[in-house]
């Protein structure tokens, strides 16, 4: 009995050195199958020990080896729980990690700069108009002094539904229907999708996003173009970016200019700049005074009343502000691309 009681204490003792060399959950099971296995663990050898003490004895071995039993359930019991919960806070809470952010979706990047666009115009007192796309030869062409047969329809071909029906080249088509509605002052940006004959490339797109801009009013003069561009330009790109107005030709105004902004990407310093091809220039608007004949299309009296008229591509303009190469990329919704732009 007293060898037993000795063979218990020093299976305890152990048991205890063992615990204490326990790093993980892996090796606390280690040890725990060690020690309370049902077919070879210490403890089952302790009690088939029992057989050999004399029957007196049996009773009190039984109590000692049923404590030693507690003992070590409660030791690794209360083990298990100490890595429980730094292993948990390890796996949820790893502060080293990055954090996983939800996406919640956003306006397409196009719409983002439009509404961009927009909100200069608006600070400038512009309303917003919006027409239909699918537009009648009329209002794309022949109410902007394109005549049937006009050699500039050529660079204006679109896709026809019917010999009078189209999808719009422009957003124009709004301007002499906001014309035909309501008297000058007159100050309104349309933003819109307009359709060209052109087949995809990095700049060239089937159909594509533009804004137009018209003020009609007493007075209205070149300089108030000039000035309105350029403050928009400057809010839309940067204060010190350069502008410089090239005359220009288009049925619907006269005098026409062609506006360009120093190149974003090389600043004019790079000879094989592939985005201005070296020049330092990039065409952004076209512009000019409304034709006379235009005004008079919608009964406007050119003797009292003058006005502007520009527009831009809005695909085209995000591409250099973004300092994209290919405005195809706009459309491919690969959502590692869309997802770079976001609400400001
Ligand atoms: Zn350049």
């Amino acid at each position: 009995m007293k060898d037993f009681k000795a063979k218990i204490e020093e299976q305890k003792r152990k048991f205890d050195r063992a615990l204490a060399r326990v790093k993980d959950k892996k090796s606390l099971e280690l040890v725990r199958n060690l020690y309370l296995s049902r077919k070879r663990g210490h403890l089952r050898l302790l009690f088939d020990e029992l057989k050999n003490l004399k029957p007196e004895e049996k009773p009190e071995a039984g109590q000692i080896i049923n404590r030693l039993k507690s003992y070590i359930q409660e030791k690794l019991e209360s083990r298990k729980r100490e890595f429980a919960v730094p292993e948990r806070a390890l796996r949820e809470f790893d502060l080293t990690l990055p954090g996983r952010k939800e996406y919640l979706g956003s306006p397409h990047p196009i719409v983002l700069f439009q509404q961009e666009i927009e909100n200069i115009f608006i600070s400038m007192g512009y309303f917003i108009e919006d027409g239909p796309e699918i537009e009648t030869d009329y209002y794309n062409f022949e109410a902007l002094n394109f005549p049937p047969y006009h050699p500039a329809r050529d660079d204006w071909d679109t896709l026809y539904i019917t010999d009078d029906l189209l999808l719009r080249t422009h957003t124009s088509p709004v301007q002499i229907r906001a014309m035909e509605k309501q008297k000058p002052p007159i100050r309104i940006i349309i933003p819109g999708k307009v359709y060209r004959r052109e087949s995809p490339d990095p700049t060239h797109l089937p159909m594509f996003y533009q804004v137009e801009g018209l003020a009609v009013d007493e007075d209205i003069t070149f300089a108030h173009l000039k000035g309105t561009l350029e403050h928009f330009l400057k809010t839309l790109f940067y204060e010190k970016i350069k502008i410089r107005f090239r005359p220009s030709f288009f049925p619907f105004t006269e005098p026409s200019a062609e506006v360009d902004i120093e190149c974003t990407v090389c600043e004019g310093k790079n000879e094989e700049c592939r985005v201005c091809r070296g020049s330092g220039w990039i065409e952004i608007l076209g512009a000019g005074m409304v034709d006379p004949q235009v005004l008079k299309n919608v009964n406007i009296d050119p003797e009292k009343y003058s006005g502007f008229a520009f527009g831009l591509g809005i695909d085209r303009t995000a591409m250099f502000a973004y300092q994209i190469p290919d405005m195809r990329f706009f459309y491919e919704n690969d959502l590692r691309f869309i997802r770079q732009f976001t609400l400001k």
